[in-house]
């Protein structure tokens, strides 16, 4: 960076070129944070934004963006009436905000926040956070990562300075396994003893899993399909890895054949395991996997929607059971992915959850969840595969898209 504090140089898409360019902060709001980046994550979310942000972000048309969400770093400006954080305090920028005071947050619906409208593509008149040499303004998506500067409003920031975890630790809070954590021990909380299931065993899926693990599952099945991350599931903690391309259509039945109850003495906590009103399937489904966007090297699924996996999670969640659906999926009417109205949905109690940052406070969460990490409960360096200096930003943006490996996370100079 230069003496300016307001000159950086960040990752840029414009037209269909993804370069590092120098840009200027144009005028921050009297809300506004402005945090220099120490680590952010390649989330695949930011893969869909970089590939097609012109066609999938309503009022994105022909804008230059700077992409990313999910990164930690240090405060170097506040605005006026910013009071969670002050310079130098080190924090998460996730992705979810929490203010505290809205009508959602009021009713303890986190993942709801009304601030979530404060992203760019949610509003799309919001200003550009800085502009090109030429002056060509630059909108930062969600809340940035991929430049040395990021503009976040103060929702959106989180302080951990007591935290004794590394930059790229910190970093997997503010996504994916963030977000996982929190789903199986908070927001979705996985009970003891029971049985999950966990569809898709990529950084998502395998933090579910180590969510399960230690909420202390009696049985936890992974599915997925991409060989390096069939192991990733057993080091994790699943008890049984189904390779969806080996079992083909019956990932609902052989959920359901593992997940039987102990015992069919109905005076005694039993159930039947047979009957219209049979007793089997997982007592929690997380589906992790979501659409598939480009074209990854590492296999393209037969079913690029994503709608399937969620059928089919749905399918093999007991009668009153727990589904979650944490992906994002295309939209389909292809009766083999998705049928009919109502869909997948039946009449037999599941709950069913689907939730920003896994249903979590972040302000409360994020700081807890780091607790878990430095204490040994859950391993984030597990799931972070490759580690590049932002200047290979796009290196971690390919390499997410290809699923080649687990979570890219890209460090800044400290
Ligand atoms: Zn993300
Ligand atoms: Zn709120």
């Amino acid at each position: 960076m230069t003496d300016d504090p307001t000159e950086f140089r960040g990752w840029v898409r414009h037209g269909n070129v993804l370069e590092i360019l120098p840009m200027r902060l144009r005028p921050r709001r009297p809300t506004d944070v402005v945090v220099r980046n120490l680590a952010a994550q390649a989330c695949y979310t930011i893969v869909s934004n970089v590939l097609d942000s012109a066609d999938q972000i309503p009022g994105h048309a022909g804008r230059a963006r700077s992409p990313g969400h999910g990164a930690m770093g240090v405060v170097v400006e506040v605005g006026p009436q910013v009071r969670r954080v002050k310079v130098g305090d080190k924090v998460v920028t996730p992705v979810l905000p929490a203010c505290g005071t809205c009508y959602s947050c009021v009713r303890g619906e986190w993942h709801a926040c009304g601030h979530k409208n404060d992203l760019d593509f949610a509003t799309p008149d919001a200003p550009p956070f800085a502009e090109l040499e030429d002056g060509t303004p630059v909108w930062q998506d969600h809340t940035g990562g991929f430049a040395e500067l990021a503009v976040c409003p103060e929702p959106w920031v989180v302080p951990v300075n007591e935290s004794t975890l590394s930059n790229v630790e910190l970093a997997t809070l503010a996504c994916v396994p963030g977000p996982g954590w929190t789903f199986g021990l908070i927001g979705a909380r996985i009970e003891i003893a029971s049985t999950v299931a966990v569809l898709g065993a990529g950084p998502l899926g395998l933090s579910i899993i180590q969510a399960a693990k230690m909420a202390g599952a009696r049985l936890i099945i992974a599915a997925e399909r991409i060989p390096h991350r069939l192991d990733a599931a057993k080091k994790a903690g699943a008890h049984v890895v189904l390779n969806t391309d080996e079992i083909g259509d019956t990932l609902v039945e052989r959920i359901h054949e593992l997940c039987r109850p102990e015992t069919e003495n109905m005076a005694a906590g039993g159930k039947p395991i047979v009957g219209f009103y049979g007793g089997t399937g997982a007592d929690h489904v997380f589906e992790a996997a979501g659409a598939t966007f480009g074209n990854p090297t590492t296999g393209m699924p037969a079913d690029d929607t994503g709608a399937l996996l969620v059928s089919q999670g749905v399918q093999a969640t007991r009668r009153g059971g727990f589904f979650v659906h944490t992906g994002v999926t295309k939209k389909t009417n292809d009766p083999k992915l998705w049928t009919p109205a109502p869909g997948p949905f039946d009449y037999n109690g599941k709950r069913y959850l689907s939730a920003a940052y896994g249903g979590g406070n972040v302000l409360r969460d994020i700081p807890r969840l780091a607790k878990l990490i430095e204490m040994g409960y859950l391993d984030a360096m597990s799931l972070v595969d490759p580690v590049l200096p932002f200047e290979k930003g796009d290196e971690a943006i390919w390499s997410s898209l290809n699923r080649d490996k687990l979570l890219p996370i890209i460090t800044f100079q400290d």
